[in-house]
């Protein structure tokens, strides 16, 4: 019997007075991240606070390449939205000599068996393992809309000024909100990203991975709407790796190419340069380096957006969680954006939200899904650092596919169900470890690596 009906009070009324008089749980960050933590907890009919400004959904949203865990997790609970879900066929790593390394994300027979496997083992009929580009533009509005609108939620339109953190509880006591207002969280969920809230206020330990970048990026919009893709990397991730060979000296990093229907995300993630570039001249620049591949964005994407620059560095933390409190997605961990995680991390602290109510000790799936993501920067480092140089190789492009081929479990060890995690835990031992490694070095069938460009190659089936 309910906690209402024994006390033999108007339900109504009875959760009107516990709405006011008890702590509830507090999403602090009404952005990607905090919505999707939002999103599901007033799915699991819990009532609780989402703190924040509203986002300027108009502005550019970053966050675009998913990997598989990511493609995932948002089909299996977003298949709604599916109207912002594009196709991520293939991924072209560009190498500053010209090099193309091809990675067919559709016939990666590892992924194939693994789906084989995973259809037997846990029942996923419908497992769809075609990899997406989100537009995050779309998706982050509609989905905020979605949320507010939920009696679930109620929105506090304000930032948080300041956190009270009791060391000897591990606890969040209280947040003071912009025009002094106070609220006593029940648990809260840090979804402000490099804001880092809850962890400066509990002193978690920040680990930077490498050093500071500045990221400058923008979209280019088509002039005819929803037309047809009509070459190969309007359907795939381009990323092209440069050395001082390919942009002015001093430049060196990242950069990318995310297609969209409509629009196309473009950008670049660098090492401050030691000469004064202007971020036009950078974008300038990369555009150029894509046409000379094959790729030749201005042509299909005529009309220029505004470009953004920000500084940006890579990081994760010591602990992704306390006694009431958990650090969301990009509030804990950011790796290599080429790695496509970023969105991934944000999914996971969403699959985790509700349990984590119920049993904080659930947060260290979390954080041994954290751990595994982190584990994956280097080869992004490596691949950056060789491609600038010329070096990309085969041998560097398997041990990047068995990285991504790990990954490709994680969302399975983070899933709330426990049969999906106990058979994903069985099979990445097994199958990953010590299958794999033979799988990757004879077939070869899904990469290749050429020195010609991209080509426009036949018309894409849609
Ligand atoms: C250039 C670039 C390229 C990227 N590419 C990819 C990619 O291809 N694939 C991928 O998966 N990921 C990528 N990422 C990472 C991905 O974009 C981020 O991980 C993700 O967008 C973070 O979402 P978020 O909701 O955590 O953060 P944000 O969208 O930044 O939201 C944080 C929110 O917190 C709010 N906030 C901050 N402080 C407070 C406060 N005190 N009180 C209340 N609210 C507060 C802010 O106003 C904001 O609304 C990229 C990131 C960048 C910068």
């Amino acid at each position: 019997m309910s906690l209402e009906a024994r006390a033999g009070v108007d339900v109504p009324l009875f959760r009107l007075i516990r709405r006011l008089f008890m702590k509830h749980p507090v999403v602090v960050g009404s952005s990607f991240a905090g919505l999707l933590i939002s999103h599901r907890l007033a799915r699991a009919g819990i009532y609780h606070l989402l703190v924040g400004k509203r986002p300027d959904f108009h502005s550019l949203r970053i966050g675009e390449s998913l990997d598989f865990a990511g493609t995932w997790l948002l089909k299996e609970n977003f298949g709604h939205l599916s109207r912002f879900f594009h196709r991520k066929d293939q991924v072209f790593a560009l190498g500053a000599r010209g090099q193309v390394l091809r990675f067919d994300t559709n016939s990666f027979l590892a992924d194939r068996i693994a789906h084989l496997l995973l259809r037997g083992g846990i029942g996923l009929r419908n497992l769809d393992f075609r990899l997406i580009h989100l537009d995050r533009q779309g998706f982050d509005g509609a989905l905020y809309d979605e949320v507010i609108a939920n009696p679930h939620v109620r929105r506090i339109e304000a930032d948080v000024e300041a956190v009270t953190y009791d060391h000897h509880s591990d606890r969040i006591v209280e947040l003071t909100l912009h025009g002094g207002a106070r609220v006593e969280p029940s648990v809260v969920f840090d979804a402000t990203f490099h804001r880092r809230l809850i962890a400066e206020a509990a002193g978690v330990r920040r680990e930077d991975l490498g050093g500071p970048r500045v990221a400058v990026f923008t979209h280019l919009y088509a002039v005819e709407k929803n037309r047809e893709p009509a070459n190969e990397w309007e359907v795939s991730t381009s990323v092209l790796n440069f050395g001082r060979s390919v942009l002015p000296p001093g430049v060196e990093g990242q950069g990318w190419c995310i297609p969209f229907r409509n629009h196309v995300s473009i950008g670049l993630s660098i090492l401050p340069p030691n000469a004064s570039v202007s971020p036009e001249e950078l974008v300038g620049q990369l555009l150029e380096a894509f046409k000379s591949r094959g790729i030749n964005v201005v042509e299909r994407f005529p009309q220029k957006g505004p470009i953004v620059s920000v500084p940006h560095q890579y990081f994760t933390h010591a602990r992704a969680a306390g006694a009431n409190w958990l650090l969301a997605g990009g509030a804990c961990t950011q790796i290599h954006f080429f790695s496509s995680t970023g969105v991934t991390t944000a999914l996971g602290a969403a699959e985790i939200a509700v349990e984590f109510l119920k049993n904080p000790k659930s947060a260290q799936r979390y954080e041994s899904f954290l751990r595994g993501l982190v584990g994956g920067h280097p080869i992004f480092d490596e691949i950056e650092e060789r491609g600038k140089n010329g070096e990309i190789s085969l041998p560097l492009l398997r041990r990047w596919v068995r990285s991504v081929f790990l990954r490709t479990w994680s969302c399975f060890t983070i899933s709330r169900v426990p049969r999906r995690r106990m058979f994903a835990n069985a099979i990445y031992r097994v199958f990953a470890s010590q299958l794999y490694p033979i799988i990757g070095r004879h077939v070869t069938s899904y990469y290749s690596l050429t020195a010609s460009p991209v080509g426009t190659g036949s018309q894409p089936q849609v």
